[in-house]
């Protein structure tokens, strides 16, 4: 239900909707390709009023508010950051996420949010992610948040895996006053919102101011920890804790299973992103070393992952950065801004294209890619056309750092360390109810791309705080 109902307001939707609209600021790519800093070019208080005063406060729900996958009241932010009352705006989002300021900066508004905003109809939305980055940042700058805690417990949960979900999970447990300690192969939180989306989509001080409210309501972190291999799940339970949230995304990188693959200069897409864009005191020992690239650089893949390998690699200082696809653009999965920007920062596109060999120069090192032609042909089962070779079209690319972007599975480890785990597809874990994450395991639940496959920060914050609340319900009932 939203906060400020609308038939309170006395406003002239008319006049709202014939205001002008001023799109985002962004960085000049000549200006932005040159450092790893943000690229939207945040709002002021003034501008974020001026631009909340654009929402026509449709009845409830809005539509904004039922796209939304956590359900933020955002018509209520929207009227409390046109009222200059930022902090309450603020405290909106917080009733319902526990990642504000980092979904209004990764989240796909146009599919979501801003996407189902009425003034699209004859207009354009009001830009609700920014704005709710405003709000938040306002809030850490003047008066920030703290995690509001009930009496401790007693009760330990361990949280497998610090990414959105476990990041999410452990919020609601700390609120009830459980006692949360986060496990994480890495040696920092944030998953893939540090170990994989580049810092100029997200500044990774947003991350860590996030976790830094966690630490200070009393959630532990244990890095460089790899559960399954290091530690079991039984031995949490025999070390005390109650319950266990795995939230483990799915860290594996698909291949692509074709000859040269493993050639020096052939990346897969988080390790070079993890490489390029993080910095060395909180990276992986093995992967210290930063991404050695040629001038030539090509992205093989049509999601966002490859747009944000393309445009990470103009940034590294890589002269010519092409993306190969076999389909056509309109089949890429990936969203139309990112790759507009990484059109607008120097990437070029190459459709239709299969690599089919990496070829190596003389030094032992990638010098060229194999690529065949390919045609559209009849629609798969999901509707997109397939992608046939074109006989006899072979050709090669002179390339010197090739990134596959080609997708992710899961890491079966915990499925295989874990009696009575139920686990399907190659490693996701299965859960017995979506609403609470509860896995075939009593005391395990799961949430986060591990239990849905590759997906995004917010449904995977949605799900960690589900299985949050459901943890704090089984932790009721042993009592
Ligand atoms: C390059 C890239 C860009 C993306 N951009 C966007 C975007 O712009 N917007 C958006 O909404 N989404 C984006 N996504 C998707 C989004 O990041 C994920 O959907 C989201 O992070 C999933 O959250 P999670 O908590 O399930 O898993 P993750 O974020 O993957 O976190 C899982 C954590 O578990 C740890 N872990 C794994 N196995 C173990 C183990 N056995 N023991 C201990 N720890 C373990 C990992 O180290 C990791 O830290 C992007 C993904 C990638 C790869």
């Amino acid at each position: 239900m939203q906060a400020v109902p609308s038939e309170f307001l006395a406003i002239d939707r008319k006049e709202r909707v014939n205001k002008p609209f001023h799109d985002l600021s962004l960085r000049q790519p000549e200006e932005r390709v040159c450092d790893f800093d943000d690229v939207v070019i945040a709002f002021d208080a003034e501008r974020a009023k001026v631009e909340a005063s654009r929402c026509i406060h449709c009845p409830d729900p809005a539509p904004c508010m039922v796209a939304c996958p956590t359900h933020n009241d955002i018509p209520s932010a929207m009227w409390l950051i046109e009222q200059k009352r930022f902090k309450e705006a603020a405290q909106i989002y917080h009733q319902t996420s526990s990642l504000p300021e980092i979904c209004g900066r990764v989240c796909p508004h146009e599919q979501l949010c801003q996407g189902s905003c009425v003034l699209n109809k004859h207009h354009q939305p009001v830009l609700t992610g920014q704005l709710e980055v405003f709000a938040l940042e306002w809030e850490r700058k003047n008066d920030p948040y703290q995690i509001n805690k009930t009496a401790p417990s007693g009760k330990k949960v361990a949280v497998i895996g610090a990414g959105p979900a476990g990041l999410s999970c452990a919020h609601i447990l700390l609120g009830h006053g459980h006692e949360v300690t986060i496990f994480d192969s890495k040696p920092a939180p944030g998953g893939l919102m540090v170990y994989g989306i580049p810092n100029f989509k997200l500044p990774k001080s947003a991350v860590f101011s996030k976790w830094g409210d966690m630490e200070s309501a009393g959630a532990k972190f244990v890095g460089n920890t790899y559960i399954g291999k290091e530690k079991t799940i039984d031995q949490l339970f025999e070390e005390g804790f109650s319950a266990v949230f795995i939230g483990i995304g799915t860290g594996i990188d698909a291949k692509m299973e074709i000859p040269g693959e493993d050639l020096p200069g052939v990346y897969e897409a988080t390790d070079f992103l993890i490489r390029g864009n993080v910095k060395t005191d909180i990276l992986p020992d093995d992967k210290k070393e930063r991404p050695q690239m040629g001038n030539r650089v090509a992205v093989i893949g049509g999601g966002d992952t490859a747009s944000d390998c393309l445009r990470t690699a103009l940034r590294i200082g890589a002269e010519e950065v092409s993306c190969i696809y076999r389909r056509t653009e309109k089949e890429m999965p990936g969203g139309k801004k990112d790759r507009q920007m990484a059109r607008d920062e120097g990437a070029h596109y190459r459709f239709l294209t299969q690599p089919v060999q990496f070829i190596a120069g003389s030094d032992g090192r990638l010098a060229a890619i194999e690529c065949v032609e390919m045609k559209l042909g009849e629609p798969d089962a999901k509707g997109r056309r397939k992608p046939v070779p074109v006989e006899g079209s072979n050709f090669s690319i002179a390339t010197d750092t090739a990134i596959k972007a080609l997708g992710y599975w899961p890491d079966p480890i915990i499925g295989k360390s874990t009696p009575n785990l139920e686990i399907h597809d190659w490693g996701l874990i299965t859960v017995m109810d979506n609403k609470t994450g509860a896995t075939s395991r009593p005391g395990v639940f799961a949430g986060g791309d591990g239990v849905t496959g590759p997906d995004l920060v917010v449904t995977a914050m949605v799900s960690g705080r589900k299985s949050g609340e459901a943890i704090h319900n089984y932790l009721e009932s042993l009592k």
